[in-house]
């Protein structure tokens, strides 16, 4: 494809795109549950936890699995990790992970009367919960400006030319400096589709892409 001359990227025009690209495709799965009722930091957590390296119609399976079973702190500090797995059991890393949710269940339990507070140093502090799963409880579930920069996100904004950061965690400070904070956290529930469907990891579709005349392409050396 020829490239023609480039406008200056537009966040404001992009989001505007981005919303009308991504209405045909299901939403990104925590925004999902969030919309089916399961609106608690600590399931939005936990349902983060599950989808880690995990596809998103896998996750969202496995969640509704497991919250149909037990769905607080006091219910998943009561089951068993085998019982856990069991329920878990297409993700990956599933037994990690079922052990991970019964120790953040029972340490809520234990030590915090059971609940999850919204704080990004208490999530944090439990096994398996890094600055991304973080990030989308505090934004989704418990209203707070936070940006949840997965692969997805980490890959688009670089390749857009928006950001430069060589890991998620980067281009999550760099988002931070960069993004106006109206979008911190709608920016995934539109990345997550866009990257599944258009902006793929290897050949992006880039001329049907409603973005193209304002993104540089940054890194894609084959696209349809
Ligand atoms: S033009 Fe290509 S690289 Fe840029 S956002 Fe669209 S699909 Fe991704």
């Amino acid at each position: 494809m020829p490239r023609t001359s480039r406008r200056a990227f537009d966040i404001d025009l992009a989001i505007e795109r981005l919303r009308q690209a991504v209405r045909a495709f299901p939403r990104a799965m925590l925004f999902q549950l969030y919309a089916d009722g399961f609106t608690s930091p600590f399931e939005i957590l936990v349902a983060c936890l599950i989808s880690v390296r995990t596809r998103d119609e896998t996750s969202l399976a496995m969640a509704r699995r497991l919250f149909a079973q037990a769905r607080t702190p006091a219910a998943l500090a009561e089951m068993d990790i085998n019982a856990i797995d069991a329920l878990i059991d297409r993700a990956g890393f599933h037994l990690i992970k079922s052990e991970q949710i019964n120790t953040l269940a029972r340490l809520l339990v234990e030590e915090n009367a059971g609940e999850l507070p919204c704080s990004f140093e208490v999530m944090t502090s439990f096994p398996g919960i890094g600055p991304k799963c973080a990030n989308l409880a505090l934004g989704i579930a418990c209203g707070q400006p936070r940006i949840g920069v997965d692969i997805h996100v980490h890959r688009i904004t670089n390749r857009w030319g928006y950001v430069s950061g060589r890991t998620p965690e980067l281009s999550m400070r760099a988002l931070e400096t960069t993004l106006p904070e109206r979008y911190w956290v709608e920016i995934n529930a539109l990345l997550v589709p866009f990257g599944k469907h258009v902006c793929t990891p290897t050949a992006p579709k880039c001329s049907t892409c409603p973005l193209l005349d304002m993104c540089a392409r940054r890194g894609v050396e084959t696209h349809r």
